[in-house]
């Protein structure tokens, strides 16, 4: 059976050396990591999401705003509040929880975020400096972030003559997650819906990464022996065993037999998901110390 990726321990470790740079920058300058969220509309997942990342924002000793905006602000209210907190020196990371209410266009929202406090790393500035091998000076996406932590926990961080195949090219996550294993050395195939026999090319990957939005789509033949799976679909689908009405969630990979063929893999839920909220706190203490002129620390 697989070595099970714990990313809840991995991001709780995250967390501890967010909350112990966060309190040394500030004892040493006086600047406070702030990081503001911002919501627009009702919906209550996104609801969810942005509490759980305000509320860790203060357990990390952060400053944390959150400005919650209702369905109907309009593109320039949003983005004169965007541009508000770009002028705030005691903010450091914003974030603008997506997706937006469907009448905004959330490309120009991204893009109206100074690249110096882009926690989020979706920026093209961010994007970019990712795809030209620059992961000194940017900001790096959350979800990939934390995902190359959890591989790097296997394999360390060079990844030298190893195999890793990304289903999904999402610029949220695909792209910038094949470009992170590539810095790191690892011959990368990016699959996606129009790759042929995606099956045959999976069991090329020593490192199989899934990011599709499939319901268990990777199936244990598909996983090469001994290979390390990183799941980061969530899907929730119904769970008639559990009563009427009921559900869970489950990764891009069915889980139990694909374990029984990896080396490593990590569960759903508490694999790749508590990592991305670790990584936003990570990239709001490494944006404060590089307001301050300090050198930003590593996770
Ligand atoms: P997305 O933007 O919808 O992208 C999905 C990708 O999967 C696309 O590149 C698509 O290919 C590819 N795809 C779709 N059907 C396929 C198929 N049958 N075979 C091969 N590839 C296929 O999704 P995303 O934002 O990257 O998210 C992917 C999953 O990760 C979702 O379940 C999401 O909830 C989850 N996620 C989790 C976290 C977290 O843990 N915090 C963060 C982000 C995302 P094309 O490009 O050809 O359409």
């Amino acid at each position: 059976m697989a070595v099970v990726i714990d990313g809840k321990e991995a991001a709780a470790s995250v967390i501890t050396a967010v909350t112990g740079a966060s309190a040394s920058l500030e004892r040493e300058t006086g600047v406070k990591p702030g990081l503001a969220v911002v919501i627009v509309g009702d919906d209550p997942a996104s609801h969810a999401y942005v509490s759980s990342k305000s509320k860790m924002a203060k357990q990390c000793g952060f400053k944390s705003i959150q400005h919650s905006l209702p369905e109907e602000t309009t593109q320039e209210t949003l983005e004169k509040l965007v541009s508000e907190l770009n002028a705030d020196p005691s903010i450091h990371g914003i974030l603008v929880q997506l997706p937006l209410p469907k009448h905004l266009n959330a490309e120009p929202v991204i893009l109206s975020i100074s690249p110096n406090k882009d926690v989020d790393g979706l920026h093209v500035v961010n994007a970019g400096k990712i795809a030209t091998g620059d992961l000194e000076t940017g900001l790096i996406s959350c979800t990939p972030a934390g995902a190359m932590l959890l591989v790097n926990r296997i394999h360390g961080r060079d990844l030298s003559g190893l195999n890793a195949v990304v289903i999904g090219r999402s610029n949220l996550f695909g792209k910038p997650m094949g470009l992170l294993l590539l810095a790191a050395n690892a011959t990368v195939t990016m699959a996606h819906s129009k790759t042929k026999d995606l099956g045959s090319v999976c069991r090329n990957a020593d490192i199989l990464v899934a990011a599709v939005g499939r319901p268990q789509m990777v199936k244990a033949d598909w996983v090469k022996p001994g290979a390390t799976v990183i799941d980061v679909g969530i899907n929730r689908v119904a769970a008639p065993d559990k009563g009427e009405g009921k559900t869970r969630l489950v990764g891009d990979v069915a889980y139990a037999e694909a374990a029984e063929v990896a080396g490593a893999i990590t569960p759903v839920p508490g694999g790749v998901g508590p990592m991305t909220i670790a990584m936003l706190m990570a990239n709001t203490v490494i944006a404060a110390y590089r307001t301050a002129g300090k050198t930003a620390p590593s996770f």
